[in-house]
């Protein structure tokens, strides 16, 4: 099968090229329109995941603020409270005793309270209690390191005549260990004038524990910093994870500025940490899955175009190269399709056929109205026969042409039928073809008769020599008989009028012979046109007669002429059949004129066929004694022009053939035992 571009035609082909580069084109675009949109998708979906993970990060870190904002306003809400716990210690004058009792119930409710003094107005201390949770802080009763910075900030409590807090400092343990302290210091005023002062000293680590560690602590590590990052107290531990979040926020106190941070980390993976980022990477992986399931689809779409494009193209190659015209009617009877060589055979455009409905440009006026009762049938529903049926067109130019034309249903792709398909043959050039072959033959068989009948006329001259000779010498005679009576001048005798008579009788029998001879030549000739009529046996084998007889007096041959009773008339071209029995008798004649052949016997026989007597055949069996056919002859027996006589034309036997086929007989041979050849053909009777 030849590939699409093999069979387009050159101007398609002209154009495929530029159809090829424009596919080409238009593919790598698509392809670079699809690598782009899955470089979008991932980009927005990779964009999407870290835009997602960084709103989980920074909800967390607002979160972390509030709670550092919320711990800083916890702590200093407490402080304040303290402040006013020990304004109720500093205000009273108590005993010293009292003033101890007083002071241990409150350090033992308070964790982070270290140690509490009562101060004179020079700062120097008066009494002291310290916390019962742990081993006294300081030794002795004076604070000689710290003194400076108590006094400091007692003069700014004394000011500000309120609580006043003082820098953090560390105190070292014994056991090597320690505490970051801060102290607060609370003036005594009694009529307006400061009279003395309490000091309250705060661990800083438990000041974390009592007021963050419940709420705070748990989840995350809180401290006081330095402004320069150093810690000073530290609760509570950094859970695990991989993200590490901080926020700090300060604390101002009168007389010092704390500053609290808090750490925490976010453990969990860090692509899907909660509900969103998992959504959003769930629906990009849905995402990703439809793009795959899309770019699957579109290839196997691309590919269906492509073949689909294939097919078009083989189609459309296969419709132009086609010499048959098509054309396609709906059920109304309008034109929906005509192929080019439908154009090319009418003569129209496609345009001015496609929609034209009866009556249809290329139907002859006068066929009008018989073409409009076939397409009503047609379209009625009745199937045209299967072998086609004739009928004539016009063209647009007026000339008319014959075509054969074959029509079927059109059937969808549902099995219902929208219309008629039908393929049209312009038979003109088969017909012209017919005609000529017709004629050639008839020249051919002209020919053949031609020399058939120039050789009898050299045999009829020969034979006709004998009779005109016997006239001749009849009349000679004759006439010296009648100038012997008129020399004597006697009347001639009873004898001499009874040789007269006999010869007279001769002249005319003689003469007669002659005219049949011809007339039977002029028959052979005059018959040529006639007709297939019923015609008996015996007057076939009569009206050869002569003109066989001619050639075996000639050639020294005998006949034997049988013909079986009760014979049926045989249908048949009379002249031709006559020629057939010639043309075989005269080769069977020439086969036996050799000197081996010494007798000669040419026998014609005349039967029903044996093999098809119901079909009632009759047989005609022309049987010489002749010196046979060779294989290699018999090869090429039929073969026009074949021929091993000097003077032969070979057309003998294949005219021979050809007229006993056309008349649904058959012609054959076979070797007539012991020696010569049967030629048989048969002919149809009249029944
Ligand atoms: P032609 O007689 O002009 O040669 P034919 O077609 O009649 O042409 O015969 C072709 C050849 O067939 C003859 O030349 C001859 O050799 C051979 N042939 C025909 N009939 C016989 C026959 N009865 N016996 C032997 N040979 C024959």
């Amino acid at each position: 099968m030849k590939s699409p571009s093999q069979v387009l035609d050159p101007f398609f082909k002209a154009l495929w090229p530029f159809f090829k580069s424009a596919t080409r084109s238009f593919t790598d675009r698509r392809i670079s329109l699809w690598f782009a949109l899955v470089g979008l998708v991932v980009a927005l979906l990779v964009t999407l995941v870290w835009l997602a993970g960084r709103y989980e990060a920074s909800q967390y870190q607002a979160e972390l603020d509030r709670d550092t904002v919320d711990a800083v306003s916890d702590i200093r809400r407490s402080l304040t409270n303290h402040s006013m716990n020990l304004q109720s210690l500093t205000a009273r004058s108590l005993s010293a005793k009292h003033w101890r009792a007083e002071a241990e119930g409150l350090l033992s409710q308070h964790r982070e309270w270290l140690r509490v003094e009562r101060r004179g107005l020079q700062g120097l201390i008066i009494e002291h209690a310290s916390s019962p949770f742990r081993e006294p802080l300081f030794d002795g009763i004076t604070r000689l390191h710290e003194q400076v910075e108590i006094t400091q900030t007692c003069t700014r409590a004394k000011r500000l005549n309120g609580p006043a807090y003082s820098r953090t400092y560390f105190v070292p343990q014994a056991n090597g260990l320690g505490f970051e302290v801060m102290e607060m210091c609370l003036p005594k005023i009694e009529q307006g004038a400061t009279v003395g002062y309490t000091v309250l000293t705060y661990s800083l680590q438990d000041i974390l524990a009592s007021q963050l560690g419940e709420t705070y602590g748990r989840r995350n590590e809180v401290s006081f910093v330095e402004p320069d990052g150093t810690r000073l107290a530290v609760y509570g531990s950094l859970p695990r994870g991989k993200r590490f979040f901080s926020a700090t926020q300060l604390m101002n106190l009168p007389g010092n500025t704390l500053v609290l941070r808090m750490d925490g980390r976010r453990a969990g993976p860090d692509l899907f940490p909660n509900v969103l980022p998992a959504l959003v990477t769930a629906m990009s992986i849905a995402l990703v899955s439809v793009l795959v399931l899309l770019v699957k689809d579109s290839r196997r779409r691309l590919k269906a175009e492509q073949d689909l494009a294939d097919a078009l193209a083989f189609r459309k190659a296969m419709e132009d190269s086609l010499v048959t015209g098509l054309r396609a009617r709906d059920l109304k009877g309008r034109i929906t399709y005509v192929n080019p060589a439908f154009c090319q055979m009418v003569g129209f455009e496609a345009e001015q056929l496609l929609g034209a409905s009866a009556p249809m440009p290329y139907w002859p006026t006068e066929m009008v109205g018989e073409y409009q009762r076939r397409q009503a049938v047609r379209l009625a529903g009745n199937a045209p026969p299967r072998e086609g049926f004739e009928s004539v067109f016009v063209r647009q130019d007026g000339s008319r042409f014959p075509v054969l034309i074959f029509e079927a249903p059109l059937i969808n792709a549902v099995g219902k039928q929208t219309g008629w398909m039908s393929a049209f043959l312009d038979i003109s050039e088969q017909r012209r073809v017919e005609e000529m072959s017709r004629a050639s033959q008839e020249r051919l068989q002209a020919t053949a008769r031609l020399a058939t009948v120039g050789e009898m006329a050299s045999l009829l001259s020969h034979e006709l020599n004998q009779p005109l000779a016997a006239i001749s010498s009849y009349a000679t005679g004759s006439l010296n008989l009648i100038d012997q009576h008129q020399s004597l001048a006697d009347q001639p005798g009873p004898s001499a009028l009874s040789d007269l008579h006999m010869a007279f009788e001769r002249i005319a029998a003689q003469a007669n012979r002659a005219g049949k001879v011809i007339n039977s030549v002029h028959d052979f000739v005059r018959r040529r046109d006639q007709d297939r009529e019923a015609v008996s046996p015996r007057a076939i084998i009569d009206a050869v007669l002569p003109l066989v007889q001619l050639q075996a007096r000639k050639l020294n041959v005998r006949l034997s002429i049988q013909l079986d009773d009760k014979l049926a008339d045989v249908v048949c071209d009379r002249t031709m059949v006559e020629q057939v029995l010639l043309n075989l008798a005269r080769n069977g004649m020439q086969a036996m004129d050799h000197p081996q052949c010494l007798n000669r016997v040419l026998t014609l026989h005349v039967k029903r066929a044996a093999s098809n007597k119901a079909q009632g055949w009759i047989e005609f069996d022309v049987i010489d004694l002749g010196i046979g056919i060779s294989d290699e002859i018999s090869q090429n027996l039929f073969t026009p022009f074949f021929t091993t006589k000097a003077e032969g034309m070979g057309l003998g036997l294949s005219l021979c053939r050809t007229v006993v086929e056309q008349h649904g007989g058959h012609l054959e041979f076979e070797p007539n035992l012991p020696g010569g050849t049967l030629f048989r053909f048969t002919l149809p009777t009249q029944a």
